[in-house]
């Protein structure tokens, strides 16, 4: 049995149908058991779908997959200290979004959805996109305008309706809003719809398994709206409740000091995002200003012993070039997450003893320099 639970008054819906807010507008989030299944799960393909019964998705439902995921676990050195990096860019829409996408598109297609809008110029948009034509669910994107068209051109490719929104962000949130209430397509927000962040949580599973079924002591991510985060801190809680880990490491989420709400609130003690004015970034990806689910993960990285913490773009520009010269083209984006790495190893809040992995989440391919 699966059940949405309203994040604010804890009334529950049954996931008979599709829906992705309660009745009082807030947020929800699962109420579903996973199966941890470890010798199962290690007899199958690589693959983010080995992990089948630990995802929130009917049995007999068809599964919206190109096998992705398994992404590989590399070992390399930074600062002189050894690193695992995993490796989530290759995936087909070029971000480990692709992990949350399958699942809920996957979910959406089980309840015969055929008509979604999302807004994302990013790669949570590809990644519907891609899914979306994948499933043959009608995909409309809606973006910024002025948007570059490197984006906006693989959404297109795919086969989704591009929407340009005059404005921020929060305007293109507002006409995506209007769009579902008056066409009764469904909002397929990565932020919204929990079934996104049980797709992510993936990444954890898997770098448990790849870890020889053990866990590093910390792990550093990027982090705007949380998806990878807090589809960590539920893989976390399943495994910990499964008795599968008595141990949990410990979270570290990097935001860019030009927008970065939760690192502001962490160190003041607030349980709520700060509220800021966003300066403009090279980390597009994680430049958010007001992340919904920002008191989740204020809560997540408390609890692990972890902590936010800020990079600025000098210090992104630099861990961006060490990477690339490495041979893994990532986009800037991702090298926020290395950038912290070494703040984290500078600051001695990551012990010389303590095993760390990391992740580089999106590919270069998707963000040729601008000049
Ligand atoms: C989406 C994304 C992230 C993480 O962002 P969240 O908003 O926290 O989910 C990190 N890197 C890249 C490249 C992304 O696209």
């Amino acid at each position: 049995m699966t059940d949405f639970v309203c994040t604010k008054t804890g009334r529950r819906f049954g996931d008979d149908q599709p829906r992705w807010r309660s009745d009082a507008g807030a947020l929800l989030d699962l109420d579903f058991e996973a199966i941890i299944d470890d010798e199962a799960f290690a007899a199958r393909p690589p693959g983010m779908w080995r992990y089948r019964e630990a995802l929130p998705l009917p049995a007999d439902a068809p599964v919206a997959s190109f096998n992705e995921g398994f992404t590989p676990l590399i070992e390399t050195e930074l600062d002189g200290r050894l690193i695992s990096v995993k490796l989530d860019y290759l995936f087909p829409s070029g971000s480990y979004k692709d992990r949350g996408a399958s699942l809920l598109i996957s979910r959406l297609a089980a309840w015969g959805v055929d008509h979604v809008v999302e807004d994302s110029s990013g790669n949570a948009g590809a990644a519907i996109a891609t899914y979306c034509a994948l499933a043959g669910i009608a995909c409309e994107i809606y973006v910024p305008q002025g948007t570059s068209s490197a984006k906006t051109a693989q959404l297109r490719a795919v086969g989704a309706e591009v929407v340009e929104v005059p404005g921020d962000r929060a305007a293109t949130e507002a006409a995506t809003l209007s769009r579902v209430e008056e066409s009764g397509a469904f909002y397929a927000s990565h932020v919204w719809n929990p079934h996104f962040l049980h797709g992510t949580k993936t990444f954890l599973y898997e770098l448990r398994e790849q870890c020889g079924w053990d866990l590093p002591d910390a792990i550093v991510l990027p982090a705007g709206h949380g998806t990878l985060l807090l589809g960590c801190a539920l893989a976390l809680e399943e495994l910990r409740c499964a008795g599968r880990i008595d141990r949990l490491p410990k979270l570290f989420a990097v935001q860019s000091a030009a927008c970065d709400p939760l690192t502001r609130a962490f160190e003041a003690h607030d349980d709520e995002p700060a509220t800021i004015t966003p300066q403009p970034t090279m980390a597009e990806g994680i430049a958010i200003a007001r992340p919904h689910r920002g008191a989740q993960m204020l809560r997540a990285v408390g609890a692990s012993g972890g902590a936010f913490l800020s990079v600025t773009d000098e210090e992104i520009t630099s861990a961006l070039t060490d990477v690339r010269r490495c041979g893994l083209y990532v986009e800037p984006t991702s090298a926020a997450a290395i950038a912290g790495l070494r703040r984290l190893f500078g600051q001695n809040l990551i012990g010389p003893e303590d095993s760390v992995a990391t992740v580089l989440t999106g590919h270069g391919l998707k963000s040729p320099p601008k000049k």
